[in-house]
């Protein structure tokens, strides 16, 4: 256990939790590199080295990846719908970073590389359908991503196979479908809507102001994974030998917004007025994660409910709102 790790993007959600992971795990050597000044981290954890660095720099890169054995790219410049459908050239310079950190991995001889893709890289055509079922990972060619961000994934994910199959750097690469839990952005434009829903229903409750503006018609349907499937996945993933093509690594319970609502409301014990915004940036019509591929080669699939995961989630953010706990953040 003391080969180094690097984690890109440990000042975020998913990163932070990964780090936190690590260490639990016993690993001594882990570097943790973000853009953000280190004080802005969600999470951060004084015995791992913690670096700020702009990834998207090949400098940068090569200085994060000597001597590392293991890189996990998790850094981007994304948000949730409201962010990537109004940034969509913000979120294709994204590329600079995986193309540096492959460059930069292949240069110093890493022997695993994680690469975090997403759903977005599905073909619009396959999730006009609020009844859609579950994407499979066949289903991303012929290729109509998500614009912006989604293309930037799916050409990333295709540098990892090439990188792969011209260089023999060995990649893992995970199709997250939409990742919630504490510790994440709850506000400020970046959230997702797990969170924005949680923000609003705490808003509405602390306020006394019982109303609650969802975008969209509420109808459309997502899945949405709890960080601690995520976590356990990635590592599941990483460690496999037979994953070696991009793998759907979400759940497979399917809702509404409007279902999603109905659970962040139980949990509050409130009830509010809901009001449609049908000229908010909303995604797909329909999107869920098709686990067969997962189940076969893993013998595992995400499985926390997603009750389980909202009242947790809705915990922390109530916390933070309330402003119950002084400090969350680990320093
Ligand atoms: P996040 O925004 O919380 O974390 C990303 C981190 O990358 C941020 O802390 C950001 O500061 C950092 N970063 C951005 N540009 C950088 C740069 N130039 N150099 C160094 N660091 C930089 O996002 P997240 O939810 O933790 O997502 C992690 C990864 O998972 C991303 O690649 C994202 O696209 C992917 N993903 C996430 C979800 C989800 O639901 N959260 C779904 C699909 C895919």
């Amino acid at each position: 256990m003391q080969n180094k790790i690097l984690v890109a993007g440990a000042g975020g959600f998913i990163g932070g939790h990964l780090v936190a992971e690590l260490i639990r795990k016993g690993h001594k050597e882990i570097r943790a590199v973000d853009i953000k000044p280190p004080d802005e981290w969600h999470q951060r954890f004084p015995q791992v080295e913690n670096m700020s660095l702009d990834l998207s720099l090949r400098d940068a890169c090569e200085h994060a990846a000597k001597g590392v054995e293991q890189v996990y790219t998790l850094a981007a410049d994304m948000g949730g719908m409201g962010f990537i459908e109004n940034n969509k050239g913000l979120c294709m310079l994204t590329v600079l970073i995986n193309t540096h950190l492959l460059m930069s991995a292949k240069k110093f001889g890493v022997q695993r590389y994680f690469y975090s893709s997403s759903a977005c890289v599905y073909a619009a055509d396959k999730q006009t359908d609020v009844n859609v079922t579950g994407l499979r990972e066949a289903d991303a060619y012929p290729a109509m991503p998500e614009d912006g961000y989604g293309w930037e994934k799916l050409f990333s994910e295709r540098m990892c196979r090439h990188f792969t199959e011209d260089f023999g750097l060995v990649t893992r690469v995970a199709r997250f479908h939409n990742v919630y839990g504490p510790h994440g952005a709850y506000d400020g434009g970046r959230e997702k809507a797990p969170a924005a829903i949680c923000r609003k229903v705490i808003g509405a409750k602390l306020s006394g102001k019982h109303e609650i503006e969802i975008w969209g018609n509420g109808e459309q349907t997502r899945s949405f994974m709890y960080i601690d499937d995520c976590i356990d996945g990635i590592g599941r993933i990483m460690r496999s030998e037979k994953v070696t093509f991009p793998i759907n690594l979400g759940s497979a319970e399917k809702v509404s917004i409007n279902q999603l609502v109905d659970i962040v409301e139980d949990i509050a014990g409130v009830k509010l007025k809901r009001s449609y915004n049908l000229s908010a940036p909303k995604g797909v019509n329909g999107r869920n994660s098709d686990n067969t591929i997962i189940k076969q080669t893993l013998g595992w699939e995400p499985s926390i409910p997603l009750r389980t995961g909202m009242e947790k989630t809705y915990a922390w953010i109530y916390d933070e709102m309330a402003g119950c706990k002084t400090k969350t953040r680990r320093t």
